[in-house]
C-alpha cells in the first residue's frame, strides 16, 4: 500500500497493521463507486488507513463518532485513557485528538467528521455508501443500532467491514460477531475475507 503521511503507531487506537492495510486496499477498490462511512473513529487510527484509500479516488469518508468514548473507555474502565479525559466537561473527548491526526495525515479534505451517535446520524440518511466499517460500541444494543442504521445503505458491490470478530467468546465480546452472523444470514452479504479480527463482506446484488 501507499505510505501513510503519518505513522499509524503514533495514533491511539485498537487496530492491527494488517487490518488497517485491508481497510486501505478495500477502500481504494470500492470508493470509486461513492462515499464511505465508518462508525467509531476514536482518535482516527482506522480513519487514517480508510481515508487514504478514499483519497486515491477523490472520494469521501464520513467518520462517525460522538467522541465521548465507548463503554470501555469511560473513567475507571479497562481502556480509559486519561489523556483524552476532559476534566472541565467531566467526560471523554477524543475529537480534539482525532482532528489533530486528520490534519497531520493530510486528510481534512477527505474525512467528514459526523460528531453524533449512529442513530441520530442515520435518521434522515439517504446517500448510498460504497463501504461501511463498523467499529463502534461493543454492547449488543450499540452493535445492533450500528448494523441496522448503516447496512441497508451499502450499494450492491459495496463492502461491509466489521471489526473485533471473535468466534471464541473467551477471546472477546460477541456483539460484533453477532452482527456479522446477522449480515451473512440476511442473504444480502457474502464473505470476502477475514483479516485478523476484521470481517470483510460484499453486498451482493
Ligand atoms: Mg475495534
Amino acid at each position: 500500500m501507499q505510505p501513510l503521511k503519518i505513522d499509524p503507531n503514533t495514533v491511539k487506537g485498537f487496530l492491527a497493521d494488517d487490518e488497517g492495510a485491508a481497510l486501505y486496499e478495500y477502500a481504494k477498490e470500492v470508493s470509486v463507486l461513492g462515499p464511505c462511512l465508518e462508525v467509531g473513529s476514536y482518535c482516527g487510527k482506522s480513519t487514517l488507513y480508510f481515508g487514504a484509500g478514499c483519497q486515491e479516488n477523490g472520494s469521501l469518508l464520513y467518520a462517525l463518532d460522538h467522541h465521548r468514548g465507548s463503554e470501555e473507555h469511560q473513567l475507571g474502565e479497562e481502556y480509559h485513557d486519561a489523556d483524552l479525559y476532559d476534566a472541565s466537561a467531566e467526560c471523554l473527548d477524543s475529537f480534539r485528538e482525532f482532528r489533530k491526526n486528520m490534519k497531520a495525515a493530510g486528510l481534512e479534505d477527505v474525512v467528514v467528521p459526523l460528531v453524533t451517535s449512529s442513530g441520530i446520524a442515520a435518521k434522515f440518511w439517504s446517500t448510498p455508501l460504497a463501504m461501511v466499517f463498523i467499529d463502534g460500541g461493543h454492547s449488543i444494543e450499540a452493535a445492533m443500532t450500528d448494523y441496522r442504521s448503516w447496512a441497508g445503505h451499502i450499494m450492491p458491490g459495496g463492502i461491509l467491514a466489521i471489526h473485533d470478530i471473535f468466534p471464541d467468546p473467551t477471546k472477546g465480546g460477541q456483539a460484533p460477531y453477532d452482527i456479522y452472523k446477522l449480515a451473512l444470514a440476511s442473504g444480502l452479504f457474502q464473505e470476502l475475507a477475514m483479516v485478523n479480527t476484521l470481517a470483510v463482506l460484499e453486498r451482493v446484488a
